[in-house]
């Protein structure tokens, strides 16, 4: 099947073409909410698989070429509204109420622009309106790095895991997109979309986070005295009444271990 357009590799324009795909993702998305809200729709695929479920769809797409395309192909369904914009500049929130949806309740879905999809996901994550869930097609690598374990934890997969609960449903060839790209994809549901923390203490949790990670070779311990201006024996001391070792480094601790951290550090940088 040829593209509706010559795709564009700057935009990240790798169409799906695997019908079986397109329903698996479909029939993976929660419908208990107010709307879908799907990225990058492209040639439509997946906002035709996600309209025939019977629940509102607000997909949101850069490319005015598709935005013709999509709104001929929508123009006499009146549960699927095409928004012509770019996803990190759109307010989903202003958008969502203006079309009388509930801000507050919606899910995203989305075969990503691999070029943004950690600024997406964050974006999202972060947002004052949280999605309740997200179902998102990533590079296989990316998906691996967002559901890892402590031990191969990274800033990504703290941070998601601090907000939701990440798995790879299962994994897609790459050559069931036109064009082919060059590594395969995972579908990835992150559920129960939540903050544990206020924003305050979680301004404060990322720092120490980004802090923790700053630099992967050395220990937590050093990477927090150095970033934090305290001694060694300080984050030695927070470290074992969580009965985690001096040595330990940022990749191997917990979500709670982490909220346990920046709170425990927040009271002795207050002193
Ligand atoms: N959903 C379609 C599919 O599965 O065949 C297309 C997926 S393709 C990987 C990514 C889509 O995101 C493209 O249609 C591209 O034009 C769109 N896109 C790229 N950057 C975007 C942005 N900043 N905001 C909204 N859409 C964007």
């Amino acid at each position: 099947m040829h593209s509706i357009v010559s795709p564009k590799k700057s935009l990240g324009q790798n169409f799906l073409r695997d019908e079986r795909v397109v329903s698996q993702i479909a029939d993976s998305v929660s419908l208990d909410t107010s709307c879908v809200v799907e990225i990058g729709p492209g040639e439509g695929v997946l906002t035709k698989k996600l309209a025939q479920k019977k629940v509102p769809v607000v997909a949101i797409e850069l490319d005015d070429r598709l935005v013709s395309h999509l709104e001929k192909m929508f123009s006499s369904s009146f549960d699927v509204h095409i928004v012509s914009g770019n996803v990190l500049r759109v307010n989903i929130s202003e958008v969502l109420s203006g079309l009388g949806y509930d801000p507050g309740r919606y899910v995203l879905v989305g075969n990503l622009p691999y070029y943004i999809t950690s600024a997406i996901i964050r974006l999202f994550l972060e947002s004052e309106n949280q999605p309740q869930e997200m179902t998102i097609m990533v590079q296989k690598e990316v998906a691996d790095r967002i559901v890892a374990k402590p031990g191969q934890m990274s800033l990504l997969s703290l941070s998601v895991q601090y907000f939701g609960f990440p798995e790879t449903l299962f994994t897609v060839s790459k050559d069931s997109f036109s064009p082919i790209p060059k590594v395969d994809s995972s579908v990835v549901r992150i559920s129960r979309i939540h903050r544990s923390l206020s924003l305050e203490k979680e301004r404060l949790f990322f720092r120490v986070a980004r802090v923790g990670f700053s630099a992967r070779r050395k220990t937590l311990v050093n990477n927090l005295s150095t970033g934090f201006g305290l001694s060694r024996e300080q984050i030695v001391q927070i470290l074992l009444s969580l009965e985690l070792p001096p040595t330990v480094r940022a990749q191997e601790l917990t979500v709670s271990q982490w909220i346990y951290l920046s709170e425990h550090l927040s009271i002795i940088s207050s002193n």
